[in-house]
């Protein structure tokens, strides 16, 4: 499918710093910055600046423990230096459930109630 191919995505574009973004945090491995269209007060996005390692899978496998581990620490580091309390961690996995960028990323939502389930 089309997920399966090393495509270009908008995410690489902002990777590359060829389309502005408003950065929150950076580092060798993981880049943090503002959803353009934000369903929250604060919604931040957490890509893997390496998309190609992620490129070939639905999600990730074993091989993609460290950046996964590593981005998850990210998080819990930016939430707490941007105090954002309480918060939730979303990946959408698919078109069924939301995927538009098929670049991995984690939403950080937070600065409002935030219900479950969500639709
Ligand atoms: P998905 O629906 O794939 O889980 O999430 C993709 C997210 O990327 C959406 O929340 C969308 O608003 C955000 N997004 C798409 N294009 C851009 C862009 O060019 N800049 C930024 N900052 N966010 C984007």
């Amino acid at each position: 499918g089309k997920r399966d191919e090393a495509e270009q995505t908008i995410f690489d574009k902002i990777v590359a710093k060829s389309i502005p973004s408003q950065v929150v945090f950076e580092d060798d491995k993981v880049l943090v910055f503002k959803d353009i269209n934000p369903q929250a007060p604060t919604h931040l996005l957490v890509i893997p600046k390496r998309r190609e390692t992620l490129s070939q899978l639905r999600f990730a496998t074993a091989e993609h423990e460290g950046i996964l581990g590593h981005m998850l620490a990210v998080v819990a580091k930016v939430a707490s230096e941007e105090g954002l309390g309480d918060y939730r961690l979303v990946v959408n996995d698919g078109r069924g459930a939301g995927q538009e960028v098929f670049h991995l990323h984690m939403h950080v939502l937070a600065g409002r109630p935030l219900t479950w389930p969500p639709g």
